[in-house]
C-alpha cells in the first residue's frame, strides 16, 4: 500500500475497532496490534489515567510480556511516560534506557528496545486520557512520518475514549427506539468533535460561519423619519427579492434536477401575500424602519407557524426566514455580510445552524471545501449541496457557529468520521500529506475492465442516490450504475414528486448512463427512510413494518406514475429495474404484474410498443436467501443488498447505534447465505451484483471475489481503493481465504484471516 493509504487505512481500521467493539479493553487491544504492526514498530502500548488513584495503568500493549502487565502503575509524573502525560508533550527520543526519568519493570521485555515515542492522549493535552507509546529497536528517535501518524492517531483516541465515557454515562437517552446521546453543546471550541457524516472526504481549510441568525440579532429596533418614504423602500425591495426569487427557481431546476424548485414559487407567494406583506407594511406606518418591520413581522409569523401543531406550516418557517433574508437584502442591510464575500481562493469550510434553499443555490458556484451544520439530515439542504459539490458534510453539531467562529482552522475528516479543531502542527502535516496523496490519486484513468493480479473480470459499477453523484462516478471512472436509489429524489423535497417530474430526473439519468446500464432501484422509502410529507401512522418498528414495496403494493396512486415514468425511461438505453425489500414470491409476482399492467397502458396511450426491462430483486430479507432457487427462476438478475441482509440476518435495527457491534459483515453466518446464494445464481446462469457497503471495503472484495461475486456496485468514492485492493488480488487465493473463512465460527476470526491474507 502506499503510505498515505496504509496511513488512511490505519485510521479508519482504528476508528471502525474502537466503534465496532462493545468492551473497551479487546477494542484497545486490537488497536496496539494494529498500530503496531502496521506502523512497523516492535511495541505499542498504551497507557490510561485513572483519577481515583491518580495513576497511569498499561491498558494493553503488543509487543512487550502482557503477563507483567498487571504490575504496570506509574505515578502520573513518573517515568517517560508520566512526563508526557503531565506535560502533554510529546517525548521522541533514542536510548530510552539513558534518559533519567526512565522507570524499568522487571519482566516486562524493555530490554532489547533503543527508541522511545510516548504521544499524550489526546496530543497537546497535559493529564488528559492516557499516554500512546510506541518502542523499537533502531536506536534512532521515530521519524517524522510516524511521528505525525502517531500524533493523529492519539488525537482519533482521545475522541473515541471520550465517546465511550459519554456512552455509557446516564447521559444516554431512548429516543424511538434509537439511543442517541445528547450532550449539552460545549461553551468552547473543543480539541476534536465527532459527528454524523452526510459525505464523506478530507477537507482542510478556515471557517466561515453563515451569519443567518446573526443577522436577525444584530437587527435593533429603529425608528424611521418619514414612513411614507420608508414603505415606498420597502415596496421596492419586495420586487427586487421577487426578481431574485424567480433567478433562484430557475438556477435551483438547473443545478439540483431533483430538488422541488417550486419551493421558490412558494417564497414568492409569500412575497405577494397580505398577511406577511401587509404585515409588514403596518409595521412601518407604525414607524418602524422596513429592516426592523421584516424582523419583527417574520417573527410573528413564524412563531405561529411553530404554535399551529401542523408539521407542513412549522416546515415552512425556514423558507420564511429564508424570504425575509432576501428582502433584508435588498433592503441593503445585510449586504456582505450574510454570504461569503469576497471569495476566497483558498475556499472556505462553511458552517452554519441551518443550510436555507436559496444557500444551495448561492454556495454552489463558490470555493466550499467542505459543510459543518448545526441541524439536518441526510437529506438536508446542507447535505444534498456536499454531495453535488463532492465535499465531507457534519450535521447535527449544537452549538456549531458559537463555538467556531469565523476563521478558525478546522480539518474535517470524512474517513473516520472526525473534526480537528485548530489542529496542531503534526496533524495538519499529516492531513496535507493525505490530502495530497489523495488528488493525485483520482486523476488516475480507469481501465476498460477491471481485473484481478491473475486476470479475472470484476465488474464495477456506482451507487447513486441524486443526479449529481454520476459527476462523481464519471470522475472515479465508473460508467455503470449497478444501484439508483430512486428514495433519496422523493426524500429531498416536500410533495410527491409527479409523473412528468419523474420522468424527467429518470430520463436524465438514461441520457448520461444509459448506454452502459443503469439499474433503477423501485421506491424503497420507510424505515430508516422516512419521507416528511406522508404519512406512515405510528409504528413500533418501521423497520420491520409497512415500508418500501408493502407500502407500494397498496398504494396504487404512488406506485403507478412511478413506473410508468421508469417504464418509459426504459426504452432510452440499459435499465434493469430492481424490487426491494422483497420478503415472498407473492411481492415480487404482484410487481411484475403491476409492471405489466402499466407498459400496456403506455403502449395504448402512446401506440408504440413498451419493452420491459429486466426486473430483479434485492437480497436483503432472509427468507429471499433460503428460497432463492424459486426467486432465481422468476428473476433475471439479483442485487445482494448486504446491509439489510445483515440487518435482518442478525435482528438488529441498523440506525440504532447501541446494537452496532452486530453490524458483523465479516461473521461466518453472513458469509454462509452470501455464497448459498452465490453458488445458486451461478447455477441459475442468472448475473448478481453486490450492492451494500460491504462492496466497497477494499479489504471485504476479496472475501466477495473468493465467494464468487464478481460483481460490486460500490459508492463511486471508494473506486480508487477498490482498484488498488483488486490490483493486489489473485483471484484463486482469494477462493481459498473464503474457504477458509466459511470454516471459522467468529467475525473477529474472520477478520484476523483476512487481515493476515492482506498484504501490507
Ligand atoms: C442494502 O440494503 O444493502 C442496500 C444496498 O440498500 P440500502 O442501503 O439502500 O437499504
Ligand atoms: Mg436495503
Amino acid at each position: 500500500m502506499s503510505d498515505a493509504q496504509t496511513a488512511f487505512e490505519i485510521i479508519r481500521s482504528v476508528t471502525r475497532t474502537m466503534i465496532e467493539s462493545r468492551e473497551t479493553q479487546p477494542a484497545l487491544d486490537a488497536v496496539v496490534q494494529l498500530i503496531s504492526e502496521k506502523m512497523g514498530a516492535e511495541v505499542c502500548s498504551i497507557y490510561l489515567h485513572e483519577a481515583g488513584t491518580d495513576q497511569l495503568r498499561m491498558a494493553s500493549t503488543y509487543g512487550l510480556n502482557a503477563d507483567a502487565l498487571s504490575n504496570v502503575h506509574l505515578k502520573s509524573d513518573e517515568g517517560l511516560t508520566g512526563a508526557v502525560f503531565s506535560d502533554g508533550d510529546v517525548v521522541n527520543i533514542a536510548h530510552p534506557r539513558q534518559d533519567a526519568r526512565f522507570k524499568f519493570f522487571p519482566g516486562l521485555g524493555e530490554d532489547r528496545l533503543n527508541n522511545f515515542l510516548g504521544v499524550p492522549i489526546p496530543p497537546g493535552t497535559a493529564r488528559g486520557n492516557g499516554v500512546l507509546i510506541l518502542q523499537g529497536t533502531e536506536p534512532a528517535p521515530f521519524n517524522r512520518t510516524v511521528h505525525d501518524l502517531a500524533y493523529t492517531l492519539a488525537a482519533q483516541l482521545g475522541t473515541l475514549l471520550e465517546n465511550r465515557k459519554l456512552k455509557s454515562s446516564p447521559l444516554l437517552e431512548s429516543s424511538g427506539g434509537m439511543s442517541r446521546a445528547v450532550p449539552p453543546p460545549p461553551k468552547e471550541a473543543p480539541p476534536f468533535l465527532r459527528a454524523q457524516m452526510a459525505m464523506g472526504g478530507i477537507a482542510d481549510g478556515t471557517v466561515l460561519v453563515l451569519k443567518t441568525h446573526q443577522v436577525w440579532e444584530d437587527l435593533l429596533f429603529s425608528e424611521s423619519e418619514d414612513a411614507e418614504k420608508e414603505l415606498v423602500l420597502f415596496k421596492e425591495a419586495v420586487q427586487l427579492a421577487r426578481k431574485e426569487t424567480r433567478w433562484l427557481r430557475q438556477r435551483a431546476g438547473e443545478l439540483f434536477a431533483e430538488m422541488d424548485a417550486r419551493i421558490f414559487d412558494t417564497h414568492e407567494l409569500f412575497l405577494m401575500d397580505e398577511s406577511y406583506v401587509g404585515l409588514i407594511e403596518n409595521h412601518v406606518r407604525e414607524k418602524m424602519t422596513a429592516a426592523f418591520a421584516v424582523k419583527l413581522a417574520t417573527r410573528e409569523l413564524t412563531q405561529s407557524f411553530q404554535k399551529s401543531g401542523n408539521a407542513k406550516l412549522a416546515d415552512r418557517a425556514a423558507d420564511l426566514r429564508d424570504v425575509a433574508l432576501r428582502l433584508l437584502n435588498a433592503l441593503g442591510e445585510v449586504q456582505g455580510h450574510y454570504h461569503p464575500e469576497p471569495e476566497s481562493d483558498t475556499g472556505v469550510i462553511v458552517a452554519a445552524a441551518e443550510l436555507l434553499p436559496s444557500d444551495l443555490v448561492y454556495l454552489q458556484s463558490r470555493k466550499v471545501l467542505g459543510i459543518l451544520c448545526e441541524t439536518g439530515g441526510l437529506t438536508s439542504h446542507a447535505a444534498i449541496l456536499a454531495r453535488s459539490l463532492d465535499i465531507p458534510c457534519f450535521i447535527g453539531i449544537p452549538g456549531l457557529t458559537q463555538f467556531l467562529p469565523s476563521g478558525t482552522h478546522v480539518i474535517l475528516d470524512g474517513h473516520s468520521g472526525l473534526i480537528y479543531i485548530r489542529p496542531e502542527a503534526p496533524v495538519i502535516r499529516e492531513y496535507q500529506r493525505l490530502l495530497a496523496s489523495f488528488q493525485a490519486r483520482s486523476d488516475i484513468q480507469p481501465p476498460d475492465q477491471d481485473r484481478t493480479l491473475d486476470g479475472h473480470p470484476v465488474q464495477l459499477s456506482g451507487n447513486v442516490s441524486l443526479l449529481s453523484d454520476l459527476q462523481l462516478m464519471k470522475r472515479f471512472g465508473i460508467k455503470s450504475v449497478g444501484l439508483y436509489r430512486s428514495e433519496f429524489f422523493f426524500m429531498i423535497r416536500s410533495s410527491f414528486p409527479d409523473e412528468e417530474t419523474q420522468f424527467g430526473v429518470y430520463r436524465q439519468v438514461m441520457e448520461r448512463c444509459g448506454a452502459f446500464g443503469v439499474t433503477f432501484r423501485l421506491l424503497d422509502v420507510g424505515g430508516d427512510k422516512p419521507l416528511k410529507y406522508f404519512d406512515w401512522g405510528k409504528e413500533e418498528n418501521p423497520s420491520l413494518g409497512w415500508r418500501s414495496i408493502r407500502m407500494l403494493l397498496e398504494r396504487p396512486d404512488i406506485l403507478k406514475p412511478h413506473m410508468r415514468a421508469l417504464l418509459r425511461a426504459s426504452q432510452l438505453g440499459q435499465m434493469r429495474l430492481l424490487f426491494p425489500m422483497i420478503a415472498t414470491l407473492r411481492d415480487l409476482r404482484e410487481l411484475k404484474e403491476h409492471l405489466k399492467v402499466a407498459a400496456a397502458e403506455l403502449e395504448a396511450e402512446h401506440g408504440v410498443v413498451f419493452r420491459l426491462p429486466p426486473m430483479g430483486i434485492m437480497i436483503e430479507i432472509p427468507s429471499t436467501v433460503l428460497q432463492i432457487e424459486g426467486f432465481l427462476f422468476e428473476s433475471d438478475f439479483i442485487c445482494l443488498g448486504t446491509n439489510d441482509l445483515i440487518q435482518y440476518l442478525f435482528a438488529i435495527d441498523r440506525s440504532n447505534e447501541r446494537v452496532a457491534s452486530y453490524h458483523q459483515p465479516y461473521h461466518p453466518a453472513l458469509l454462509q447465505a452470501l455464497k448459498h446464494v452465490a453458488d445458486a445464481a451461478q447455477k441459475a446462469g442468472k448475473p448478481v451484483t453486490v450492492c451494500g457497503e460491504m462492496a466497497s471495503d477494499p479489504k471485504a472484495v476479496a472475501l466477495l471475489l473468493g465467494l464468487g461475486l464478481t460483481s460490486l456496485s460500490i459508492a463511486p468514492g471508494a473506486a480508487d481503493d477498490v482498484r488498488e485492493a483488486l490490483a493486489k488480488l489473485s483471484y484463486l487465493k482469494c477462493q481459498s481465504l473464503a474457504r477458509r473463512a466459511l470454516q471459522l465460527s467468529t467475525a473477529e476470526e474472520v477478520r484476523k484471516e483476512v487481515d493476515l491474507f492482506w498484504p501490507t
